[in-house]
C-alpha cells in the first residue's frame, strides 16, 4: 500500500474510534506540552502529509510527525500489542479503544491561539466543573462582551469566560437552556447569561460522573454534537451544523427549539455572479426567507 494511502486508512480509524469519546487516560511521558485532562473529548482527527494531528474539544492539539518510521497503531481493549510498549511516545484509551503512537520523532501539544480574545486580558475565567467555581464572575465576563460582535457561542468558548468548555459541550449546554447559539451577546439579557452559565455547570458536572454500563457510548449523551441532519430529541426538527469563528470550530444547533434571543436579520451575502443587476430585485431576493434561512446555515 503506497504510504500516503496508509496514514489516510490510519487517521480514518483513529477518527473512527476515537472522535465524540472522552479520555479516560492520556500516557505521554515523553510529550513536550500540556496533558489533555480526562474526560475531555476528542473532536477532531486529521492528516497532513505525514503529520497527523489529533484535537480535543477544549482547543488542545496533539501533534505528531511519522517520518522516519513513525506510526499509530489501534487497539481494542485487551489486545495485545505488535511492538514493544517501552518505544510508546504515546497512548490514549476511549472505552473500548488505546490508540498508540509508535517512534515519532515529534510529539507535541499545544493550544490554538485566539486572535479574538476577550477585552479583559488577563486571567482566565472560573472553571465551571469544580466545586467552588466562581458563577458570577463568568456572568460579568459574559457581559464584558456586550460591545464586542460576537455570539453567545463564541463568547462561551473564551477561555477568559470561563474554563472547561470546549466545543463539543458547547454546541450541548447552549442547545440544554434553548439558547439560539449565534445571539450576538449584545441581545441576551443578564437573565439569559445566568441560565446559559447555570446550565454549562449542570451539562459539565454531569459529564464528570462515570459512564454506566447501559450508556457504554458517550455519544448516546450528546443531544446536537454531531448529530446534524437527525431529528431533535425535543422538538423533532433538524439538527444543523455550521463552521463558525476564526477556527472554523463545528458548531450544532437545533433550529426548532433554540430560539431564545435569536440573532439579528443580516443582510443576505448575494453572489454577484448571480445578481439581478437592478437593486429593487436584490433587495426583493435578500428579503426571501429561504434567502436569510440561507445566511444561518451558512
Ligand atoms: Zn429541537
Amino acid at each position: 500500500m503506497p504510504e500516503g494511502e496508509a496514514i489516510h486508512r490510519t487517521a480514518a480509524a483513529l477518527r473512527t474510534a476515537l472522535v465524540g469519546r472522552a479520555v479516560l487516560s492520556f500516557e505521554g511521558p515523553h510529550v513536550d506540552g500540556p496533558m489533555p485532562a480526562p474526560g475531555r473529548v476528542i473532536e477532531l482527527v486529521e492528516h497532513r502529509g505525514k503529520q497527523l494531528d489529533i484535537r480535543w474539544d477544549d482547543g488542545l492539539i496533539l501533534h505528531t510527525n511519522l517520518l522516519f518510521g513513525g506510526a499509530w497503531h489501534l487497539y481494542r481493549t485487551g489486545e495485545g500489542w505488535r511492538k514493544p510498549m517501552s518505544q510508546m511516545r504515546v497512548g490514549i484509551t476511549v472505552d473500548d479503544f488505546t490508540a498508540v503512537c509508535f517512534g515519532a520523532r515529534v510529539v507535541e501539544t499545544y493550544r490554538e491561539f485566539d486572535a479574538h480574545r476577550h477585552p479583559g486580558f488577563g486571567r482566565s475565567g472560573p472553571d465551571l466543573s469544580a466545586e467552588a467555581a466562581d458563577l458570577g464572575a463568568a456572568v460579568e465576563a459574559l457581559c464584558r462582551y456586550d460591545a464586542l460582535d460576537a455570539s453567545i457561542a463564541e463568547a462561551l468558548l473564551d477561555q477568559q469566560v470561563a474554563c472547561g468548555v470546549g466545543n463539543v459541550y458547547r454546541s450541548e449546554i447552549l442547545w440544554a437552556c434553548q439558547q439560539h447559539p449565534l445571539a450576538p451577546v449584545s441581545m441576551l439579557a443578564k437573565s439569559d447569561m445566568e441560565r446559559v452559565v447555570s446550565t454549562a455547570v449542570r451539562v459539565l458536572r454531569a459529564n464528570l460522573k462515570p459512564t454506566s454500563t447501559d450508556d457504554a457510548d458517550p455519544r448516546s449523551r450528546l443531544a446536537v454534537y454531531g448529530r446534524n441532519g437527525q431529528r431533535c430529541r425535543r422538538c423533532g426538527d433538524t439538527i444543523e451544523v455550521r463552521r463558525i469563528g476564526e477556527h472554523a470550530r463545528l458548531l450544532y444547533w437545533c433550529p426548532g427549539c433554540q430560539v431564545r434571543r435569536g440573532p439579528r436579520p443580516v443582510p443576505a451575502p448575494i453572489d454577484q455572479r448571480e445578481m439581478d443587476p437592478h437593486p429593487a430585485a436584490a433587495k426583493f431576493l435578500s428579503e426571501l426567507p429561504w434567502r436569510r434561512r440561507d445566511t444561518l446555515a451558512g
